[in-house]
């Protein structure tokens, strides 16, 4: 029988590459994230490629508590024994300093990038006990080991994301349950897209004249987790493009030709 792997934020970016590249390795893919109309084309896309039970997209929001109860309680029989709870959802909105970013946006990062991976493995990780096997991976950044002027409270969820993963390794020591994070650098997505709020020239400056990570480079990271042998856990795998040697160090020009 196909492992199942739980996907947050698979309507985009590294969500959305991580459920191919999960789908064309054997896995059932759960897609789940706000946007209803994108989860249904990769679903039937999934489906199509693959076969007709590859892929269930199924709307939710990370943020609300209850709904991510229901909907992981509610998931068809065939579709509840989740193997892989890939925590991908996660945002950056704004770079100024912290005292100038509103309220809604302090909380909807905090909710986002730190409530949202609470709420989703606290509904997910005791039928993984249950079962006897699981994995949990959740989507850390560099921005979780170091901090850049204008992204204080984003790289402060991440450093959380981190501590959490740690930290929930240790709630489950001695279990069969496997615990990672994987930490992307720079990786070309709708990410500063989001971060910008829709202003495509500004977004297009974070990777203009490099060589960014692709969302698919960072699925690969994550299929090298799951692909360990179950005797091996990966605490973290750090990311980066070549160029890369911190979260606002990017080498650009001469550096990234040729790539
Ligand atoms: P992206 O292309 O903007 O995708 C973000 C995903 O998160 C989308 O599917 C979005 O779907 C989902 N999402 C946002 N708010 C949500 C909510 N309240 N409930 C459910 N889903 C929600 O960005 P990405 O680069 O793929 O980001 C994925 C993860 O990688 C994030 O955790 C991010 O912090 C991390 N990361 C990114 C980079 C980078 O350079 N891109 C680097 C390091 C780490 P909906 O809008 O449809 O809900």
């Amino acid at each position: 029988m196909s492992q199942i792997v739980f996907i947050t934020g698979a309507s985009a970016g590294i969500g959305s590459a991580a459920a191919r590249c999960f789908a064309s390795e054997g896995f059932r893919v759960v897609l789940t994230a706000r946007s209803e109309d994108r989860l249904r084309a990769l679903e039937s896309e999934l489906n199509q490629q693959h076969g007709p039970a590859t892929a269930f997209a199924v709307k939710m929001d990370v943020t609300k508590a209850a709904e991510v109860e229901t909907v992981i309680k509610g998931l068809p029989k065939d579709w509840q024994a989740i193997d892989v709870l890939l925590n991908n959802a996660g945002l950056a909105l704004n770079m100024v300093p912290s005292y100038e970013n509103s309220v809604a946006e302090i909380d909807t990062m905090v909710d986002v990038n730190i409530k949202g991976v609470l709420y989703v493995a606290r509904a997910v990780v005791p039928g993984m006990l249950e079962r006897g096997r699981g994995h949990v991976i959740n989507i850390g950044s560099t921005a979780g080991h170091d901090v850049y002027p204008g992204g204080t409270i984003y790289c402060a969820t991440k450093h959380a994301v981190l501590a959490l993963t740690q930290g929930l390794k240790q709630d489950l020591h001695g279990t069969p349950i496997r615990v990672s994070a994987v930490s992307p650098g720079l990786t070309e997505t709708e990410f500063s897209l989001v971060r910008f709020e829709g202003d495509a020239e500004r977004a297009d400056t974070v990777y203009a004249d490099t060589h960014a990570l692709s969302a698919e480079d960072v699925a690969d990271a994550i299929m090298y987790c799951v692909q360990a042998p179950e005797s091996v856990n990966v605490g973290e795998l750090l990311v980066q493009p070549r160029v890369q040697s911190g979260s606002r160090m990017v080498a650009r020009g001469e550096a990234a030709k040729g790539l």
